[in-house]
Protein backbone atom coordinates (compact mmCIF):
# COMPACT_ATOMS: atom_id res chain seq x y z
CA UNK A 1 0.00 0.00 0.00
CA UNK A 2 0.76 3.62 -1.11
CA UNK A 3 1.07 5.85 2.09
CA UNK A 4 1.76 10.10 1.40
CA UNK A 5 1.94 12.66 4.46
CA UNK A 6 0.92 15.94 3.31
CA UNK A 7 0.91 18.83 5.85
CA UNK A 8 1.41 22.23 4.05
CA UNK A 9 0.51 24.57 7.01
CA UNK A 10 3.12 26.56 8.23
CA UNK A 11 2.47 25.97 12.55
CA UNK A 12 3.70 28.53 14.37
CA UNK A 13 3.80 27.72 18.51
CA UNK A 14 4.63 30.15 21.43
CA UNK A 15 3.63 32.93 24.04
CA UNK A 16 2.29 35.69 22.05
CA UNK A 17 3.29 34.05 18.85
CA UNK A 18 0.83 36.38 16.51
CA UNK A 19 2.00 39.87 17.77
CA UNK A 20 5.68 38.77 17.38
CA UNK A 21 5.43 37.04 14.08
CA UNK A 22 2.76 39.95 12.45
CA UNK A 23 4.94 40.01 9.14
CA UNK A 24 3.66 36.88 8.16
CA UNK A 25 0.16 38.24 7.37
CA UNK A 26 2.01 40.60 4.71
CA UNK A 27 2.12 37.42 2.83
CA UNK A 28 -1.44 36.98 2.74
CA UNK A 29 -2.65 40.16 1.11
CA UNK A 30 -3.75 43.88 1.98
CA UNK A 31 -7.12 42.97 3.12
CA UNK A 32 -8.50 40.45 5.61
CA UNK A 33 -11.96 39.30 7.11
CA UNK A 34 -11.63 37.82 11.00
CA UNK A 35 -14.41 35.13 10.99
CA UNK A 36 -15.44 34.19 14.38
CA UNK A 37 -17.92 33.41 16.75
CA UNK A 38 -20.18 36.16 18.60
CA UNK A 39 -17.96 36.14 22.14
CA UNK A 40 -14.91 33.82 23.27
CA UNK A 41 -12.24 35.76 20.94
CA UNK A 42 -13.30 38.71 22.34
CA UNK A 43 -12.86 37.36 25.78
CA UNK A 44 -9.66 35.57 25.65
CA UNK A 45 -7.90 38.16 23.77
CA UNK A 46 -7.49 36.31 20.44
CA UNK A 47 -9.01 38.59 18.63
CA UNK A 48 -7.21 41.80 19.95
CA UNK A 49 -4.04 40.03 19.28
CA UNK A 50 -4.77 39.67 15.77
CA UNK A 51 -6.38 43.31 15.09
CA UNK A 52 -2.95 44.77 16.97
CA UNK A 53 -1.10 42.58 14.49
CA UNK A 54 -2.52 43.67 11.36
CA UNK A 55 -2.40 47.03 12.64
CA UNK A 56 1.12 46.98 13.14
CA UNK A 57 1.81 46.11 9.42
CA UNK A 58 -0.88 48.50 8.20
CA UNK A 59 -3.71 45.44 6.85
CA UNK A 60 -7.49 46.61 6.82
CA UNK A 61 -9.56 44.21 8.14
CA UNK A 62 -13.29 43.36 8.69
CA UNK A 63 -14.61 40.98 11.21
CA UNK A 64 -17.26 38.65 10.51
CA UNK A 65 -18.39 37.46 14.17
CA UNK A 66 -21.66 35.33 13.36
CA UNK A 67 -20.26 31.82 13.40
CA UNK A 68 -22.45 29.70 15.06
CA UNK A 69 -21.56 26.31 16.62
CA UNK A 70 -22.04 23.53 14.16
CA UNK A 71 -21.98 26.25 11.46
CA UNK A 72 -24.59 26.32 8.60
CA UNK A 73 -24.15 26.01 5.02
CA UNK A 74 -25.96 29.34 5.01
CA UNK A 75 -24.03 31.28 7.23
CA UNK A 76 -20.56 30.44 4.85
CA UNK A 77 -22.39 31.42 2.22
CA UNK A 78 -22.85 34.81 3.86
CA UNK A 79 -19.69 34.92 4.67
CA UNK A 80 -18.15 34.54 1.65
CA UNK A 81 -20.74 37.01 0.12
CA UNK A 82 -19.49 39.88 2.67
CA UNK A 83 -15.78 38.85 1.99
CA UNK A 84 -16.30 39.44 -2.01
CA UNK A 85 -18.12 42.36 -1.52
CA UNK A 86 -15.44 43.66 0.17
CA UNK A 87 -12.70 42.42 -1.61
CA UNK A 88 -11.24 40.65 1.07
CA UNK A 89 -7.86 38.77 0.16
CA UNK A 90 -7.56 36.62 2.92
CA UNK A 91 -9.59 35.28 5.57
CA UNK A 92 -8.42 34.85 9.62
CA UNK A 93 -10.18 32.12 11.14
CA UNK A 94 -10.32 32.55 15.19
CA UNK A 95 -11.82 30.00 17.28
CA UNK A 96 -13.01 26.56 17.42
CA UNK A 97 -13.82 24.07 15.71
CA UNK A 98 -16.97 25.92 14.41
CA UNK A 99 -15.28 29.21 13.33
CA UNK A 100 -12.29 27.36 11.49
CA UNK A 101 -14.50 25.05 9.64
CA UNK A 102 -16.34 28.08 8.79
CA UNK A 103 -13.26 29.75 7.68
CA UNK A 104 -12.25 27.51 5.34
CA UNK A 105 -15.79 27.34 3.43
CA UNK A 106 -15.32 31.15 3.39
CA UNK A 107 -12.00 31.05 1.98
CA UNK A 108 -13.30 28.54 -0.99
CA UNK A 109 -16.50 30.24 -1.78
CA UNK A 110 -15.10 33.85 -1.40
CA UNK A 111 -12.41 32.62 -4.72
CA UNK A 112 -15.09 30.98 -6.61
CA UNK A 113 -18.28 30.68 -7.45
CA UNK A 114 -19.92 27.48 -6.24
CA UNK A 115 -23.70 26.64 -6.28
CA UNK A 116 -24.81 24.88 -2.79
CA UNK A 117 -25.97 21.14 -4.34
CA UNK A 118 -22.30 21.34 -5.79
CA UNK A 119 -20.72 22.46 -2.21
CA UNK A 120 -19.70 19.18 -1.16
CA UNK A 121 -18.70 17.85 -4.31
CA UNK A 122 -15.10 18.06 -4.35
CA UNK A 123 -14.76 19.44 -7.60
CA UNK A 124 -13.61 22.98 -7.72
CA UNK A 125 -11.41 25.08 -9.17
CA UNK A 126 -8.18 25.95 -7.84
CA UNK A 127 -8.57 29.28 -6.39
CA UNK A 128 -8.88 29.46 -2.49
CA UNK A 129 -8.15 32.56 -0.68
CA UNK A 130 -5.46 31.98 1.86
CA UNK A 131 -5.86 31.60 5.65
CA UNK A 132 -4.65 32.28 8.91
CA UNK A 133 -5.71 30.60 11.73
CA UNK A 134 -6.14 30.57 15.89
CA UNK A 135 -7.61 27.82 17.52
CA UNK A 136 -8.58 29.07 20.63
CA UNK A 137 -10.00 25.31 22.05
CA UNK A 138 -7.65 22.29 22.00
CA UNK A 139 -9.65 19.82 20.37
CA UNK A 140 -10.85 20.11 16.20
CA UNK A 141 -7.36 19.85 14.80
CA UNK A 142 -9.12 21.78 11.73
CA UNK A 143 -6.13 24.15 11.59
CA UNK A 144 -4.18 21.66 10.20
CA UNK A 145 -6.86 19.88 8.10
CA UNK A 146 -8.21 19.92 4.82
CA UNK A 147 -11.76 19.66 5.81
CA UNK A 148 -14.60 22.38 6.85
CA UNK A 149 -17.73 20.19 8.47
CA UNK A 150 -20.61 21.80 8.27
CA UNK A 151 -24.48 21.35 9.16
CA UNK A 152 -26.16 19.69 6.22
CA UNK A 153 -29.89 20.34 6.77
CA UNK A 154 -30.49 18.12 3.85
CA UNK A 155 -28.46 15.13 4.83
CA UNK A 156 -29.91 15.56 8.39
CA UNK A 157 -26.13 15.36 9.52
CA UNK A 158 -22.74 16.91 9.59
CA UNK A 159 -21.17 16.63 6.04
CA UNK A 160 -17.60 17.59 5.11
CA UNK A 161 -15.58 19.55 2.35
CA UNK A 162 -12.83 17.62 1.80
CA UNK A 163 -10.11 19.38 -0.28
CA UNK A 164 -5.91 20.09 0.07
CA UNK A 165 -7.28 23.36 -0.89
CA UNK A 166 -8.46 23.76 2.50
CA UNK A 167 -5.10 23.92 4.13
CA UNK A 168 -4.71 26.67 6.16
CA UNK A 169 -1.81 28.68 5.22
CA UNK A 170 -0.25 29.15 8.56
CA UNK A 171 -2.03 28.71 11.94
CA UNK A 172 -0.73 30.46 15.13
CA UNK A 173 -1.04 28.26 18.48
CA UNK A 174 -0.93 30.52 21.62
CA UNK A 175 -2.40 28.22 24.76
CA UNK A 176 -3.15 31.23 27.09
CA UNK A 177 -6.37 32.10 24.52
CA UNK A 178 -7.46 28.41 26.22
CA UNK A 179 -6.71 29.56 29.79
CA UNK A 180 -10.69 30.06 30.89
CA UNK A 181 -11.92 27.44 28.67
CA UNK A 182 -14.66 25.80 31.17
CA UNK A 183 -13.77 22.00 32.79
CA UNK A 184 -16.42 20.56 30.38
CA UNK A 185 -15.42 22.28 26.76
CA UNK A 186 -11.57 21.44 28.07
CA UNK A 187 -12.34 17.37 28.27
CA UNK A 188 -14.86 17.35 25.65
CA UNK A 189 -12.58 18.80 23.15
CA UNK A 190 -9.51 16.63 24.92
CA UNK A 191 -11.66 13.73 23.87
CA UNK A 192 -12.05 14.79 20.32
CA UNK A 193 -8.48 15.27 19.67
CA UNK A 194 -7.86 11.96 22.17
CA UNK A 195 -10.57 10.45 19.26
CA UNK A 196 -8.84 11.74 16.18
CA UNK A 197 -5.55 9.87 17.34
CA UNK A 198 -7.09 6.83 18.39
CA UNK A 199 -9.35 6.87 14.96
CA UNK A 200 -6.39 7.75 13.14
CA UNK A 201 -4.76 4.54 14.33
CA UNK A 202 -7.94 2.36 13.46
CA UNK A 203 -7.91 3.88 9.37
CA UNK A 204 -6.98 1.93 7.02
CA UNK A 205 -4.51 4.82 5.67
CA UNK A 206 -2.70 4.84 8.82
CA UNK A 207 0.93 4.22 8.16
CA UNK A 208 3.85 4.35 10.68
CA UNK A 209 4.16 8.38 10.30
CA UNK A 210 0.57 9.31 11.54
CA UNK A 211 1.07 6.41 14.00
CA UNK A 212 4.03 8.14 15.48
CA UNK A 213 2.44 11.07 15.62
CA UNK A 214 -1.26 9.75 17.56
CA UNK A 215 0.69 7.87 19.68
CA UNK A 216 2.77 11.00 20.87
CA UNK A 217 -1.01 13.00 20.75
CA UNK A 218 -2.53 9.86 23.30
CA UNK A 219 0.59 10.46 25.38
CA UNK A 220 0.06 13.92 25.89
CA UNK A 221 -3.36 14.12 26.67
CA UNK A 222 -3.33 10.63 29.09
CA UNK A 223 -0.49 12.96 30.83
CA UNK A 224 -3.31 15.27 31.57
CA UNK A 225 -6.15 13.19 32.45
CA UNK A 226 -5.31 13.24 36.86
CA UNK A 227 -5.79 16.87 36.29
CA UNK A 228 -9.12 16.89 34.51
CA UNK A 229 -10.51 14.18 36.50
CA UNK A 230 -9.11 16.74 39.98
CA UNK A 231 -10.51 19.84 37.76
CA UNK A 232 -14.50 17.83 36.94
CA UNK A 233 -14.17 17.75 41.41
CA UNK A 234 -13.24 20.72 42.11
CA UNK A 235 -15.37 22.49 39.48
CA UNK A 236 -12.75 25.07 38.03
CA UNK A 237 -10.63 25.13 35.13
CA UNK A 238 -8.04 26.80 37.34
CA UNK A 239 -6.68 23.28 38.34
CA UNK A 240 -5.07 23.30 34.88
CA UNK A 241 -1.77 25.44 34.13
CA UNK A 242 -0.09 27.26 31.29
CA UNK A 243 2.07 24.10 30.82
CA UNK A 244 -0.92 21.37 30.22
CA UNK A 245 -2.98 24.10 27.95
CA UNK A 246 0.26 23.92 25.79
CA UNK A 247 0.18 19.91 25.81
CA UNK A 248 -3.61 19.93 25.45
CA UNK A 249 -2.91 22.38 22.28
CA UNK A 250 0.11 20.69 20.52
CA UNK A 251 -1.63 16.91 21.29
CA UNK A 252 -4.63 18.54 19.83
CA UNK A 253 -2.52 19.60 16.97
CA UNK A 254 -0.53 16.41 16.25
CA UNK A 255 -4.11 14.69 15.85
CA UNK A 256 -5.59 16.98 13.52
CA UNK A 257 -1.86 16.21 11.26
CA UNK A 258 -2.88 12.18 11.77
CA UNK A 259 -6.91 12.55 10.37
CA UNK A 260 -5.18 15.12 7.61
CA UNK A 261 -3.69 11.89 6.37
CA UNK A 262 -6.04 9.04 7.53
CA UNK A 263 -9.44 10.52 7.96
CA UNK A 264 -11.61 9.68 10.42
CA UNK A 265 -13.79 6.58 11.30
CA UNK A 266 -16.90 4.96 12.72
CA UNK A 267 -16.79 6.44 16.07
CA UNK A 268 -16.74 10.14 13.70
CA UNK A 269 -19.74 8.44 11.50
CA UNK A 270 -21.65 7.31 14.79
CA UNK A 271 -20.91 10.66 16.73
CA UNK A 272 -22.64 12.89 14.31
CA UNK A 273 -25.59 12.22 14.75
CA UNK A 274 -25.79 12.11 18.40
CA UNK A 275 -24.66 16.27 17.51
CA UNK A 276 -27.14 16.82 14.70
CA UNK A 277 -30.36 14.84 16.40
CA UNK A 278 -29.60 15.25 19.85
CA UNK A 279 -27.47 18.34 20.16
CA UNK A 280 -24.73 16.25 21.96
CA UNK A 281 -21.22 18.32 21.86
CA UNK A 282 -19.02 16.76 19.38
CA UNK A 283 -15.87 15.65 21.66
CA UNK A 284 -18.90 14.29 23.96
CA UNK A 285 -20.56 11.86 21.33
CA UNK A 286 -17.14 10.57 20.22
CA UNK A 287 -16.01 10.10 23.96
CA UNK A 288 -19.23 8.29 24.60
CA UNK A 289 -18.52 5.92 21.52
CA UNK A 290 -14.26 5.30 21.63
CA UNK A 291 -15.10 2.61 24.38
CA UNK A 292 -17.64 0.51 22.95
CA UNK A 293 -15.84 0.94 19.71
CA UNK A 294 -12.37 0.19 21.41
CA UNK A 295 -14.18 -2.95 22.77
CA UNK A 296 -15.15 -4.33 19.10
CA UNK A 297 -11.46 -3.72 17.73
CA UNK A 298 -9.97 -5.75 21.04
CA UNK A 299 -12.15 -8.71 19.69
CA UNK A 300 -11.24 -8.47 16.26
CA UNK A 301 -7.60 -7.26 16.09
CA UNK A 302 -6.35 -7.52 19.46
CA UNK A 303 -3.08 -6.19 18.37
CA UNK A 304 -4.18 -3.32 16.92
CA UNK A 305 -6.21 -2.00 19.92
CA UNK A 306 -3.33 -3.22 22.20
CA UNK A 307 -0.82 -0.64 20.59
CA UNK A 308 -3.51 2.39 21.11
CA UNK A 309 -4.60 0.99 24.68
CA UNK A 310 -0.63 0.73 25.66
CA UNK A 311 0.19 4.46 24.86
CA UNK A 312 -2.43 4.95 27.22
CA UNK A 313 -1.01 2.92 29.64
CA UNK A 314 -4.06 0.44 29.49
CA UNK A 315 -4.01 -3.10 29.04
CA UNK A 316 -7.81 -4.21 28.31
CA UNK A 317 -10.35 -1.65 26.47
CA UNK A 318 -12.54 -1.31 29.59
CA UNK A 319 -9.98 0.33 31.75
CA UNK A 320 -10.61 3.06 28.63
CA UNK A 321 -14.33 2.95 28.56
CA UNK A 322 -14.56 3.28 32.44
CA UNK A 323 -12.14 6.54 32.21
CA UNK A 324 -14.65 7.94 29.19
CA UNK A 325 -17.81 7.33 32.51
CA UNK A 326 -15.75 9.39 34.48
CA UNK A 327 -14.91 12.17 32.35
CA UNK A 328 -18.42 12.45 30.99
CA UNK A 329 -20.55 12.04 33.92
CA UNK A 330 -24.55 11.24 33.50
CA UNK A 331 -25.54 10.18 30.10
CA UNK A 332 -28.04 11.18 28.09
CA UNK A 333 -30.94 9.12 27.11
CA UNK A 334 -31.19 7.00 23.60
CA UNK A 335 -34.25 5.17 22.20
CA UNK A 336 -34.66 1.88 20.05
CA UNK A 337 -35.61 4.28 17.62
CA UNK A 338 -32.98 6.49 17.61
CA UNK A 339 -30.49 3.68 17.75
CA UNK A 340 -31.68 2.54 14.52
CA UNK A 341 -32.05 5.67 12.88
CA UNK A 342 -28.33 6.40 13.53
CA UNK A 343 -27.06 3.15 12.63
CA UNK A 344 -28.49 3.49 9.08
CA UNK A 345 -27.37 7.03 8.85
CA UNK A 346 -23.49 5.66 10.02
CA UNK A 347 -23.76 3.04 7.78
CA UNK A 348 -24.08 4.70 4.74
CA UNK A 349 -20.89 7.12 5.53
CA UNK A 350 -17.56 6.98 4.02
CA UNK A 351 -15.92 6.35 7.29
CA UNK A 352 -16.85 2.72 7.72
CA UNK A 353 -15.15 1.72 4.40
CA UNK A 354 -11.90 3.95 6.20
CA UNK A 355 -11.81 1.45 9.26
CA UNK A 356 -9.75 -1.74 9.58
CA UNK A 357 -12.61 -3.17 11.68
CA UNK A 358 -16.00 -2.35 9.53
CA UNK A 359 -18.90 -2.98 11.60
CA UNK A 360 -22.10 -4.07 10.24
CA UNK A 361 -25.27 -2.17 11.02
CA UNK A 362 -26.26 -4.66 13.58
CA UNK A 363 -22.95 -3.83 15.38
CA UNK A 364 -23.37 -0.05 15.18
CA UNK A 365 -27.00 -0.82 17.18
CA UNK A 366 -25.12 -2.90 19.45
CA UNK A 367 -22.34 -0.08 20.26
CA UNK A 368 -24.67 2.89 19.85
CA UNK A 369 -26.57 0.70 22.90
CA UNK A 370 -23.82 0.10 25.12
CA UNK A 371 -22.16 3.41 24.55
CA UNK A 372 -25.41 5.09 26.60
CA UNK A 373 -25.71 2.01 29.21
CA UNK A 374 -25.47 4.17 32.78
ZN1 LIG B 1 -13.68 15.40 15.70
Amino acid sequence: MTNKFYMPTRVIIGDDCITKNSELFIFLGKKALIVTGAQSAKRNGSEKDVKTALESVGINYLVFDKVMSNPTIACVYEGATLAKENGVDFIIAIGGGSPMDAGKAIALLAAQDIEEENLFSGNYEKKVLPMAFVPTTAGTGSEVTQYSILTNDKAQTKTSIASDLLFPTVTFLDAKYTEQLAVTTTINTAIDALSHAVEGMLSVRASNVSDALAVASIRMIMNCVPDMLQALLAGSEVVFNLKQREQLLQASLMAGMVIAQTGTTVVHAMGYSLTYFKNIDHGRANGLLLGEYLKLVENVQPDLAGSILAAMNFSEADQFGELMNKLLGDKEEISSEEIKRYSKIAIQTKNIANSVVKPTEEELRTMYALSFVK
